[in-house]
């Protein structure tokens, strides 16, 4: 194991990432049809793309022989978020960006905060950088801000925040948030991940664009990964002040973001209709799991996203029952949460499949 002890100990000490299981791998372990599975497990829009996008895709393979031009995307964004484009840093998937943040402010010696459950890349990005997480245990299952504040050291750059949180969809609301802002070190760079602020129903919606003038050390993030549709593409995109979106554009690779995701991302800004869609089937889809849910007897964390974190008594036996079933949800061990499942809210259909799924494992379970 030499090769193996030369390798930086921070990034041995790392635990690998755990992705859903793809619906290509399932067909094979259990020799079902790729048609019979139902996917609930990565937080994907069951609506697919988003029309508008297809075409753009479409129109952009001809130019695939050319390095990337981000200009369009970049004027797209800046009329869409009202921030200069000197304020934008584009990604590879917003996970790029969170790691391009990290890059910029961590490294050995600096610590991290984030809360427990919180976002398995916060960890991942804060360790590959070298420095310490400092990891908050959770309030109910989402951030406890204050405790989060009072846990800032004097090594420490960066706090991350996913709101609403992934895996366990709790969500602040914005005055926490801006007096949490308002009471954190200018010199600690706050990532505040709003993967999923699409899905915020009308009463929690807040901006926090506006909060970056008066806050230089706010990192926003978001993702054409989740409502927009766009998951496979990678794309995603910081907005901060200029000062760490230079130093984040620095360390980027030139041409981190490729042509198809780059047209497609500004064509699917475009399509309002398509995020209004999406936006009104997750509600609907929303009240129908946890319904159901609740009708199976099942506890489950109140989600602001697009996906809902439930308890059951034996995760890991009723997971296996709904695999063999075709359903493939999320499994939470990985996140310390050995007896929660987290299933992504999809069409009718898929909803329906997975609930009569989990009621005939859950039955199956108490015979046993
Ligand atoms: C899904 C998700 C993202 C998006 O990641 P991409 O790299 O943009 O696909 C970011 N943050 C959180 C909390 C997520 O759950």
């Amino acid at each position: 194991m030499a090769l193996h002890d030369q390798s930086l100990a921070y990034v041995r000490a790392i635990s690998p990432y755990q992705p859903g299981k793809p619906i290509t791998q399932l067909a094979r372990e259990m020799g079902l049809a790729v048609e019979q599975i139902v996917k609930l497990a990565s937080n994907e829009n069951p609506l697919g793309m988003s029309p508008k996008a297809r075409l753009a895709i479409e129109a952009a393979l001809s130019d695939l022989a050319r390095y990337p031009d981000d200009f369009d995307l970049k004027a797209a964004l800046a009329a869409h978020t009202g921030a200069d484009r000197s304020c934008l840093v584009l990604g590879n998937g917003s996970n790029d960006v969170l790691d391009l943040v990290a890059r910029v402010f961590l490294g050995p010696g600096r610590s991290a905060i984030f809360a427990q459950y919180a976002f398995a890349v916060y960890p991942l990005a804060t360790l590959s950088a070298g420095a310490k997480a400092i990891v908050v245990p959770a309030k109910e299952y989402g951030h406890d801000l204050s405790a989060m504040r009072s846990a800032i050291r004097s090594d420490t750059r960066m706090i991350w925040i996913a709101n609403p949180n992934n895996p366990t969809g709790t969500f602040l609301p914005h005055p926490e948030l801006k007096a949490f802002l308002e009471d954190v070190p200018d010199e600690v760079v706050v990532v505040l991940d709003e993967a999923y602020n699409d899905y915020l129903p009308p009463e929690q919606r807040y901006d926090a664009l506006t909060w970056l003038k008066e806050h230089p050390n706010l990192v926003i993030t978001r993702t054409f990964s989740k409502i927009y549709g766009l998951a496979g593409l990678r794309i995603g995109y910081a907005v901060t002040s200029p000062t760490i979106a230079d130093l984040m554009n620095r360390i980027r690779q030139p041409f981190n973001c490729n042509n198809l995701a780059l047209a497609a991302a500004a064509a699917a800004l475009d399509d309002e209709e398509f995020v209004t869609r999406s936006y009104a089937l997750n509600r609907d889809g929303m009240a129908q799991i946890c319904g159901g849910l609740t009708q199976l007897a099942c506890r489950y964390i109140p989600s602001s996203g697009n996906f809902v974190t439930f308890q059951v008594a034996n995760a890991v036996d009723v997971n296996a029952q709904l695999l063999r079933q075709g359903v493939i949800i999320r499994p939470l061990a990985g996140y310390s949460l050995p007896d929660w499942l987290r299933v992504t809210i999809g069409t009718a259909n898929e909803n329906h499949r997975f609930l009569a799924a989990l009621e005939a494992a859950l039955s199956n379970d108490e015979r046993k």
